[in-house]
């Protein structure tokens, strides 16, 4: 065994994407919670290329390794499988708090401990950053505002949301995880920010976490029925995963400490984007309407003049390039997975 170690460590040293060279006064230790996730692990990917060392700590209920497998190994990478809802010790400069799950049929699996990763766990997230000094990004959502009844939606609209309703774990995990924010930032001078995350999608996004841009492009690519919840007159607005990570970014780096909506402002009807993936993908699949979803926000569109003003932030990547790009990302998991089962 020892020869055979000995041997593969000489051999041809692993290969990495190329990070810049940072000097000690300018590369920070920056954890991500929740880093192996889709949005996550695309964090990971530009702070390590600028140069940082990060570590991610994540319990893999959403998230898989395969997401950060290109740095495993790499000096400036660790990764911790650890659950933030306990209490987690390191030393570090800055934290994205990103541990939650996500899309509707992840965080309502299970409720209780939705609500526990996003009370219990901010709490530890908040309470380490008081311990050490660190600055944190908290990941908010859009679902604060709920269904809302002001459009667009500015960071200054308080909500509308069912407490006890079944998107309730999540919507109200969030909001008290704001509030916990705040209280942390007042009360023990902790720097936090609050980045309020409208629909993002692009590659690494889990194939079956049901978000409808998943599962139309999956309908699609399987010549399945595409599935629109209700009439399809419900609006989303959709932002690719690049144009968020430098938002997340800006932010951390900036002065502004209110909640900012985080998102792209172009509105489109669920039926109308049934029609887009089908048009883009091509092949047979019909459209149908099925059952609504219960508590289905009916509007969302964020307003982000905020963003504009205080972060000279704006989503670049057009709808159809960044659909392009993922449409591409699940042909290539399907033949994988198509590969996987024949051998
Ligand atoms: P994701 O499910 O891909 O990533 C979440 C990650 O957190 C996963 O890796 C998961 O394993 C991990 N995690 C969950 N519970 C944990 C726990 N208790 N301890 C440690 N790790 C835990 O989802 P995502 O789309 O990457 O979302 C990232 C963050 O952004 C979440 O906080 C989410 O609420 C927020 N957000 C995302 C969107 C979106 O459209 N993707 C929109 C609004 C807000
Ligand atoms: N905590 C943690 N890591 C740290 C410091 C604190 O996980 O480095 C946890 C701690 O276990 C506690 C929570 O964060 O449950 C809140 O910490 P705080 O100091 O605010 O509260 P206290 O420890 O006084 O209850
Ligand atoms: N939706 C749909 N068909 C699907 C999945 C979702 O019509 O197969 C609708 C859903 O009812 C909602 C919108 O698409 O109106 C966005 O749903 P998603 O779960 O992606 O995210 P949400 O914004 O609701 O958190």
């Amino acid at each position: 065994l020892e020869e055979q170690i000995r041997s593969l460590q000489t051999s041809t040293p692993r290969k990495y994407p190329k990070v810049k060279y940072l000097n000690y006064k300018n590369r920070k230790r920056i954890l991500i919670t929740g880093g192996a996730g889709f949005v996550g692990s695309h964090l990971v990917d530009d702070l390590m290329v600028q140069g940082h060392e990060v570590i991610v700590v994540d319990n893999f209920f959403t998230g898989r390794k395969r997401n950060v497998e290109h740095w495993l190994g790499h000096e400036n990478f660790e990764l911790i499988h650890h659950d933030i809802v306990n209490p987690l010790f390191i030393e570090i400069d800055e934290i994205y708090h990103l541990a939650s799950p996500a899309s509707p049929p992840h965080y309502m699996y299970n409720p209780v401990k939705t609500i526990k990763t996003n009370t219990m766990g901010t709490i530890n997230v908040l309470g380490l950053a008081k311990r050490v000094m660190a600055k944190v990004l908290i990941a908010s959502t859009s679902e604060v505002y709920g269904d809302p009844t002001v459009h667009p939606q500015p960071e200054t609209y308080w909500g509308h949301v069912n407490p006890i309703g079944p998107r309730a774990c999540y919507d109200e995990g969030k909001r008290v995880s704001e509030t916990l924010s705040y209280a942390y930032a007042k009360q023990e001078k902790v720097q936090v920010r609050v980045a309020r995350i409208f629909n993002t999608y692009g590659p690494r996004m889990h194939m079956n976490d049901g978000r409808v841009v998943s599962n139309f492009i999956l309908q699609a690519l399987r010549n399945e029925t595409i599935t629109v919840y209700g009439n399809g007159k419900q609006t989303r607005s959709f932002q690719y995963v690049s144009d968020l990570v430098d938002g997340l970014i800006a932010l951390m780096a900036s002065n502004y400490t209110q909640p900012i909506n985080l998102g792209n402002p172009v509105e489109q009807t669920i039926g109308e984007f049934a029609q887009i993936i089908k048009q883009l993908v091509g092949g047979p699949s019909v459209i149908r309407q099925t059952k609504a979803m219960e508590d289905d926000p009916q509007r969302r569109k964020p307003d982000i003049t905020r963003a504009r003003q205080h972060l000279h932030w704006e989503p670049k990547v057009p709808l159809e390039t960044g659909l392009k790009r993922t449409i591409s990302y699940f042909r290539n998991e399907l033949a994988r997975s198509d590969r996987f089962q024949e051998s």
